[in-house]
């Protein structure tokens, strides 16, 4: 096992160009590659023989837990009916329609379709596509710009790269900053006055936005895009009120509102959306990693009514709309996400994501939250972060070059657990397969506070 381990981490180095990798590090065999070789529940397995438990379900996207035959003979049976055709001019497949009802079915109120991709940063470019394409037959061609957040993650694509609000997405590649915007990050934590409570910190993030809105032109100004709790941004739930706040300014300004739930959809917060569990009322839905637990790359934009009346009307004027991949809605990716779907209904995942996410979440609290060195354990549903500070009474954090978050997560791992450094500050950060159980969460809390323990 040891030596087809090792022939596999030489391909590795020698062949294999890895995404938010160093390459100089991995290029010199400085770190090497895990090889995962598989998974069973809430555990995966490496090539070498150790097993893990995953707390942040792959990239939070495992959602029902790995091995399931359900998803593995859904994708099987589809692969050896029809493996694949297209959903261009009047064409679809039973397993696309079926999981297009389904979804609408799950979704909040007055949503009416759904247009598939694969990732969800290609979904989020439709989105883009699809606002300035509506702008255009509303007669406002100069209402383009996309507010985004900083913090914010959307997607590695060009415009996508640009939505998302880390430097380390943007810095190195001069992606383009117009028409995009960031606004302020719902962050309490890391306010800029302590003495703000959490109403009048959203109502700070709020006014800033309508600022932002005012400075450039309400005219110029299409859409604001947000995941309901920042995920890959330090999973930073909203402050009180902040989406009410934040609803209020883009209705006065007719701006639309897109709901990233890419991490979000399909139960993660213990609602099917995280628009039902903040009070949402998005024009645009984007989603992907829960719909088909990543047993397939399956994306999808939910649009509106209201957007989607306007969209067909458009189209007499503007004629078919030029957007397609030639994967869109791909039938074995549909039929994955028909099984995750159901699996997800079966097991009870939703309730299962808000009961043992509430019980995990304090149970991490009790068993680290007091540790001098811990700012802050935050989370919904089956989220959680950990935000680690050098001095808790002057919320003093760490430079960034001590490593303190990954560091943190090197120890979990040698205690047999899964969390993810967040790629900006020093948070560690959880968000396990939704079908986890009371007895999982308690070996993650007690790997995390000695973990904690051992670094500090
Ligand atoms: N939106 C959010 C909220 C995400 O977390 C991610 C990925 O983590 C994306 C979009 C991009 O999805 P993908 O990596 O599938 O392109």
């Amino acid at each position: 096992m040891l030596e087809r381990s090792n022939e596999l981490n030489a391909w590795d180095r020698d062949h294999f160009f890895h995404p938010s990798t160093h390459m100089g590090s991995h290029a010199r065999g400085e770190t090497p590659t895990r090889v995962i070789g598989s998974g069973e529940g809430v555990y995966i397995t490496d090539t070498g023989g150790r097993t893990s438990l995953d707390a942040f379900a792959g990239l939070y996207c495992v959602n029902v837990g790995y091995g399931r035959q359900k998803i593995a003979d859904a994708i099987a049976e589809q692969a050896k009916n029809l493996a694949y055709y297209h959903a261009y001019v009047g064409h679809g497949t039973e397993a696309s329609i079926t999981l297009s009802k389904m979804i609408i079915d799950r979704a909040p109120e007055g949503m009416s379709r759904v247009y598939f991709g694969l990732s969800g940063s290609d979904a989020n470019e439709t989105n883009i596509k699809l606002i300035w394409y509506y702008n255009n037959i509303l007669g406002r061609p100069d209402k383009k710009k996309i507010i985004s957040r900083w913090r914010g993650y959307h997607g590695s694509g060009v415009m996508t790269g640009s939505l998302t609000g880390l430097e380390l997405f943007h810095k190195a590649f001069d992606l383009p900053r117009a028409p995009i915007l960031h606004t302020e990050a719902p962050y309490y934590f890391r306010r800029p006055d302590r003495s703000m409570d959490e109403e009048q910190f959203s109502q700070h993030c709020a006014d800033k936005l309508e600022e932002m809105i005012l400075a450039e032109g309400p005219e110029t100004v299409a859409a604001f895009i947000g995941e309901p709790i920042l995920g890959t941004g330090g999973i930073v739930p909203p402050p009180k009120g902040y989406w009410q706040k934040i609803q209020a300014v883009l209705q006065k300004y007719d701006i639309l509102l897109i709901a990233d739930e890419v991490v979000t959809g399909f139960g993660r917060l213990g609602t099917t959306f995280g628009s039902d569990y903040y009070g949402m009322k998005p024009d645009l839905i984007t989603i992907a990693k829960g719909l088909t637990s990543a047993y397939a790359p399956l994306s999808g934009t939910i649009v509106s009514d209201k957007v989607w009346q306007l969209l067909v009307q458009g189209s007499d004027q503007m004629g078919a709309i030029g957007h397609g991949w030639t994967y869109s809605a791909h039938p074995i990716c549909a039929a994955a996400g028909i099984a995750n779907l159901e699996l997800i209904d079966e097991l009870d995942l939703v309730k299962n994501a808000g009961d043992t996410g509430a019980y995990f979440r304090s149970e991490l609290t009790k068993a680290v939250g007091g540790h001098k060195n811990v700012g802050e354990v935050r989370g919904d549903g089956m989220m959680a972060a950990v935000e680690f500070v050098a001095d808790r009474d002057d919320r003093k954090f760490f430079d960034a070059s001590q490593k303190i978050g990954p560091q943190v997560s090197a120890a979990l791992l040698e205690r047999g657990v899964i969390g993810r450094a967040m790629p900006q500050g020093d948070i560690l950060g959880f968000a396990p397969p939704l079908c986890l159980t009371r007895g999982e969460a308690d070996i993650v809390v007690k790997a995390a506070a000695e973990a904690i323990d051992s670094v500090f």
